[in-house]
């Protein structure tokens, strides 16, 4: 298959004229010589302007879980939609909703909602900052809590400037990030050290439970465990930002997966298999502020259509006791050892790692990477000459090395990319 565009490079240069960047999309133009403006999205595949197909390993960036257009949760907003798009009120649905999540999360004993998980991750951190009267957030680098002034930093830092700091867009305000600590992640002995110097000032530790956003890196035997018990000698809370983890991995999300509890997790994405709402849940003590003193506002929070989205993509994941589970994990191997595969036969050095519903592809001969340091050591360059080979041959990958794969995304499909896996490496050995 090859992917032309010719209606697709007009409309960019319309775009030009009226969108900053060239595109409206929540990244700036994807890092690729040709823009992509897309039509349609079904099941596993997108199509665009032009009536190319692509099989789609971004999934909108994590949220679609059971595939595009999935017709159960499309019926239930058509449903929710016809009964009105919003109350200015209390609903029934909201109230099953936080039913579901109490009774799949390990942590969440109380929940309420946003759109997206940036607020949800500010809603976190004032709560948390409530809750102890202290104004210090421990942070990671490599780690993503959203665009916010008070979150954007040490997203992907140059490894000499690992633990500064800084902010990371023009606008932001310095004083927006003085409260925040920044930590090496799986690093134990580095976040004691912290707890001993400020461990009293230190409202919360916030962090990927699962490090996908530099790499797909799990923690540590015992990090998780050690760093929760950190957070409970200190009185700190412990904030799992779950947005990528949760009902991606298992329904319980990563805590479930790996049997550490936190004080408050923030969930969006694939919560409602790509419909914008988020939530924040936790210990009943810590939650029962949200309004009682801690302002959590937002017009649209818990609105109907997201709340039924939500529902509709939880019945379905929740099915048969999660069984849609074993078959991404299934998927997602598949990945992981066709791609070692076809690199090793290539003679391409290539490390491929996750736990299958999400994983990520490095181009180095490590074994593994454990740290962020190590993900950022590896060029991204053969990377993203491979991203865009594969998309020449109708296949959309996130131009980092993150893989999704859904529910919808059939073993046909998983032999048709690694075809094209086959044929990328190629154009990058070359
Ligand atoms: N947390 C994590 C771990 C994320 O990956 C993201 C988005 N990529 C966010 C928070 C922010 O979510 P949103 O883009 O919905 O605001």
């Amino acid at each position: 298959m090859s992917v032309t565009l010719s209606r697709g490079r007009v409309l960019y240069e319309r775009a030009q004229r009226v969108l900053p960047g060239g595109a409206s999309s929540n990244v700036k133009l994807e890092e690729r010589p040709q823009p992509l403006y897309f039509v349609r999205a079904e099941a596993a595949r997108l199509y665009d302007y032009d009536g190319n197909e692509y099989i789609d390993y971004t999934c909108g960036y994590g949220p679609v879980i059971l595939g595009h257009a999935f017709p159960p949760v499309v019926q239930a907003l058509q449903r929710a939609a016809a009964g009105g798009f919003i109350f200015g009120g209390q609903h029934e649905a909201e109230v099953l909703l936080a039913e579901r999540l109490v009774e799949y999360v390990p942590c969440i004993e109380m929940v309420r909602y946003n759109c997206t998980g940036s607020e949800a991750a500010a809603a976190a951190c004032r709560l948390a900052r409530g809750y102890t009267g202290r104004t210090r957030i421990v942070r990671f680098a490599g780690h993503y809590h959203g665009w916010l002034d008070e979150q954007l930093v040490a997203t992907h830092p140059s490894p000499d400037r690992e633990l500064e700091a800084a902010p990371e867009s023009r606008g932001q305000p310095a004083s927006s990030v003085e409260h925040l600590i920044i930590a090496p992640w799986n690093e134990i002995d580095a976040l004691e050290r912290i707890f001993v110097q400020a461990g009293d000032e230190i409202a919360a530790v916030l962090m990927e439970p699962i490090m996908c956003n530099s790499g797909v890196i799990m923690p540590g035997p015992g990090y998780l465990e050690r760093v929760r018990a950190l957070c409970d000698r200190h009185g700190a809370l412990l904030i799992f930002d779950e947005v990528i983890t949760g009902f991606r991995i298992a329904l319980g999300g990563a805590q479930a997966l790996l049997g550490v509890t936190p004080d408050l997790a923030i969930f969006g994405k694939a919560l409602a298999n790509g419909f914008p709402i988020s939530a924040i849940g936790g210990r009943r003590d810590v939650m029962a502020l949200a309004t009682a003193g801690v302002v959590h506002a937002g017009t649209f929070n818990g609105n109907p259509l997201g709340v039924a989205a939500a529902l509709a993509t939880l019945e379905e994941l929740a099915r048969d006791g999660g069984i849609v589970y074993a078959r991404m994990t299934d998927t997602g191997q598949r990945f992981i050892h066709g791609i070692r595969e076809v690199a090793q036969a290539r003679g391409v050095p290539v490390l491929v790692q996750g736990p299958g519903p999400v994983f990520y592809m490095w181009f180095t001969d490590a074994a593994a990477i454990r740290t962020y340091r190590a993900s950022a050591a590896v060029s991204r360059a053969p990377y993203e000459r491979f991203a865009v080979a594969m998309l020449d041959q109708g296949v959309r990958l996130i131009p980092g090395g993150r893989w999704y794969v859904t529910a919808s995304h059939t073993p046909a499909d998983v032999d048709r990319t690694l075809e094209a896996v086959e044929k990328a490496l190629h154009a990058v050995a070359a």
